[in-house]
């Protein structure tokens, strides 16, 4: 080649430096290790030339198209889906019908804006605003938005119903933004880990990861131009890093973390079907949490004592609120049926706070997780909470169905609750139907009802552990920056445990502990110190639960 001539080859320097290992940092979404190959995700529309505007007649036609086609994927996948991602689609689904959020778009092209720009840019500014919020609700919802601002786009610009292109095995995800429904759409049996440019660690992308144990990093300092399809990666979600095109040492190194942790889940399985008594004999029920039934598929009944805790708000997804009695009544004789005679603890309604029910939570409260939530709501909207508490009566009389209520500050609370049941049951049997009065018992998820225990005639009590430590240590339990002074082991905390159950004791009832404390490790023994004797957690911890209960020494 003549002097002064330039290659279009890359130089040996820029193709070695592509093999050369790159270490990134990464926050941590869900937790795990997973050594793959990097598979991204096509871009989304939204960077897409965008065409000139016809008519404006024209323009709403295609953007009613791609808003109803958009709508048809999400149908599709939620039909495929778990109840917990089905309600997150449901609500997505809801939003392209929802006014306020896409007559922006339509309007723009009234005033003659080609319909994906008018989409793109209302989207935009929709999205902006909930990044720019204050609650971590609300920032969460900006990846809603984005998701769906992305799919109506495809229908667009062109990629329309597209699914992704197959995942090689051994795949790391990698998408711009990885919006749930993109999470949704892939064969998590083949790819081994997810890398999202964009996104919040406590966001709907995240709690759908590690419900599914995909290790997720989200790494907004990669660059997509050198995450290349093929190219050697590790997600480290224990560390929060990103490394790319691992040496050979590093990949070795990893292969074995993988490996061991491999083993220990294994191993963990094993406890699975040993009893849960501690290292001096004592013997500890262990329950289950229950969001989602799906969960439950593949969990053996005798491995556990029954469900302690079922989250209501959760069990119907797409409904703004509770659905009828009926359809309720055999979702509760469905989860007795799964647990063979053992007992189900079902939570009324615990809309509110940090579980936002359309059209039945209060909307704009300065600070919801104090506001009108939990057992508060239910006594606000008596005819919701009759038709639950009919529901769960006509269940009870099929087996041992217990019913707790949650966020209980006074015992008049309770009482109110208690005689609403009453006049149920009498309703109930007046009517000839048959229906047999389920225990009723606490949550006790505040400080004043913590303290004033006494004041508590309940048939059993469950310690919330989530909203009890965020209420004892004045820290939002979803705000990052003091999640470092959420530590159930608090000696503050603790100090109310131990009266709840001392109250226990000298009562002879029950007292569980359902917040996830119950199911860390690193909790349990200082839970079972306290006086606890009943944990529920969810079912995939259930292995980990009992080892730890195996390992504990209470010595009383
Ligand atoms: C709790 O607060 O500990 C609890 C189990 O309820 P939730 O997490 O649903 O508020
Ligand atoms: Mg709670």
């Amino acid at each position: 080649m003549g002097a002064g001539a330039t290659s279009v080859l890359p130089s040996v320097d820029v193709l070695m430096s592509r093999y050369r290992e790159r270490v990134l940092d990464a926050e941590i979404a869900s937790p795990g290790l997973a050594r793959g190959v990097i598979h991204p995700l096509a871009a989304s529309g939204r960077h897409a030339p965008l065409r000139k505007a016809g008519t404006p007649a024209k323009e709403r036609q295609a953007l009613e198209a791609a808003v109803t086609g958009a709508a048809t994927d999400l149908s599709a996948l939620a039909a495929a889906a778990d109840k917990r991602a089905a309600d997150l689609l449901a609500g997505q689904i809801a939003g392209l019908s929802d006014p306020a959020l896409i007559g922006p778009a339509f309007e723009a092209i009234e005033g003659g804006e080609p319909a994906a720009t008018a989409f793109r840019d209302a989207m935009d500014l929709q999205i902006a605003d909930c990044q720019a919020a204050e609650e971590a609700r609300l920032r969460a919802r900006a990846e809603d938005l984005i998701d769906l601002r992305d799919r109506v786009l495809r229908h667009l610009v062109g990629g329309g119903t597209a699914k992704p292109k197959a995942i090689p095995e051994n795949a790391i995800v990698v998408a711009e933004e990885f919006t749930p429904s993109r999470f949704l759409e892939i064969d998590w049996r083949r790819a081994c880990g997810a890398v999202s440019l964009v996104g919040s660690p406590t966001g709907h992308l995240a709690l759908l990861a590690r419900s599914r144990g995909v290790p997720l990093l989200i790494a907004p300092d990669a660059d997509p131009a050198k995450l290349n399809p093929g190219l050697e990666a590790i997600v480290d979600a224990e560390a929060g890093r990103l490394i790319l095109a691992p040496s050979a040492p590093t990949g070795r190194d990893y292969d074995a973390r993988i490996a061991k942790r491999e083993r220990e889940r294994t191993q963990t399985q094993r406890w699975l079907g040993k009893p849960a008594r501690t290292v001096d004999g004592i013997a500890v029920r262990v329950y289950l949490n229950v969001d989602d039934p799906a969960l439950l598929e593949g969990v053996d009944p005798a491995h556990c004592d029954g469900i302690g805790l079922v989250r209501s708000e959760f069990l119907f997804p797409g409904e703004s609120g509770l659905p009828d009695e009926e359809r309720q009544y055999r979702v509760y004789r469905a989860l007795l049926a799964w647990a063979g005679g053992l007992p189900v603890t079902v939570r009324t309604l615990d809309a509110g706070g940090d579980k936002p029910l359309a059209g039945l939570a209060p909307e704009g409260e300065a600070n919801p997780l104090l506001g009108l939530r939990g057992l508060r709501l239910s006594l606000a909207r008596p005819e919701v909470f009759r038709v639950q508490l009919r529901a769960l009566a006509r269940a009870a009389a099929h087996g041992p169905l217990k019913v707790m209520v949650p966020l209980v500050t006074l015992s008049e609370e309770f009482n109110r609750a208690r005689t609403l049941l009453t006049e149920e049951l009498s309703a109930l049997e007046e009517g000839g139907i048959v229906a047999a009065r389920p225990e009723l018992g606490i949550m006790v998820e505040t400080p004043a009802a913590a303290l004033n225990i006494a004041e508590f005639d309940a048939d059993f009590y469950s310690i919330g552990t989530n909203d009890l430590v965020q209420f004892v240590m004045a820290a939002g339990r979803d705000c990052a920056g003091v999640a470092e002074l959420l530590d159930p082991q608090n000696p503050a905390v603790l100090e109310l445990i131990m009266r709840v159950c001392a109250r226990g004791r000298a009562l002879g009832r029950e007292v569980s502990v359902c917040g996830e404390a119950a199911s860390r490790p690193d909790c349990i023994p200082a839970l079972l110190k306290a006086g606890v004797r009943a944990l529920s957690v969810p079912p995939a911890t259930l292995g980990e639960v009992k080892k730890a209960i195996a390992l504990a020494e209470i010595g009383t």
